[in-house]
């Protein structure tokens, strides 16, 4: 994706009631900061967030954290959740690859991937977001009983993590190569698109889903 510098965004963000700098001090602690015991969802690589403010949006009882790596994408997630009189969504700008140091054992009770970028060279497959490596940390935050779910319009990325994240602690639990395809299938049941879905369907691309948890 190419970002266009938003000038002083990193400012903004940096002052924005709703990003959490100091992250790292709440891993284990962010329902004391949401001051309830809601479940906790994150979306990782949420750009522009219209996906988790909907989200936010329609569950009050649950809290939600966007994690963005730039600021010219967040600043914009900001600017929507202004304008919002909720009180369960924050945001964290960040590269995910320290997710680890945000979230304690087990507190995160659901992980959303939307249109993850897919690194298409194999010597850069551990930075994508559906990577073993990748997974492994996951493992980490992920409730017992939690679950990742993953929305592309990629196919080699779709399939690559079709085959990686059996390799890992999860194992899929259903996917689909065409989620507008059957709308009243259940994995399509209470669909949220997110931005670059809209942009993605609106010029007939198929979008793929899947749903993994533990393998236990
Ligand atoms: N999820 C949004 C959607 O579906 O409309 C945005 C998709 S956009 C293609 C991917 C986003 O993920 C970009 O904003 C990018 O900056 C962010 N991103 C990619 N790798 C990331 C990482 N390692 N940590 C945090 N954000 C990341």
């Amino acid at each position: 994706m190419r970002l266009r510098n938003v000038k002083g965004s990193r400012e903004a963000i940096a002052d924005s009631e709703f990003t959490i700098n100091d992250f790292k001090e709440y891993a284990g602690k962010w329902n004391e900061l949401f001051e309830n015991n809601n479940p906790i969802r994150i979306e990782i690589g949420m750009g522009k967030g219209k996906f988790i403010t909907e989200l936010a949006k329609n569950n009050p009882d649950v809290n939600y954290i966007g994690i963005e790596k730039y600021s010219s994408v967040l600043i914009r997630a900001i600017e929507k959740r202004r304008e919002l009189d909720i009180d369960n969504l924050l945001f964290i700008r960040m590269d995910a690859v320290e997710i680890e140091e945000a979230f304690g054992v087990g507190e995160v009770d659901r992980i959303y991937l939307n249109f993850s970028d897919p690194w298409p060279k194999d010597r850069h497959a551990k930075r994508r977001l559906t990577s073993r490596q990748f997974f492994e940390r996951y493992d980490k935050i992920l409730k017992k009983d939690g679950i990742v779910e993953f929305k592309t319009d990629n196919r080699p990325l779709f399939d690559f993590s079709l085959e990686e994240i059996p390799e890992t602690n999860f194992k899929i639990d259903n996917h689909t190569f065409d989620l507008h395809g059957d709308k009243d299938a259940k994995i399509f049941e209470g669909n949220v698109m997110t931005e670059y879905e809209e942009k993605f369907v609106s010029i007939g691309n198929k979008i793929c889903k899947l749903i993994a948890s533990r393998r236990i």
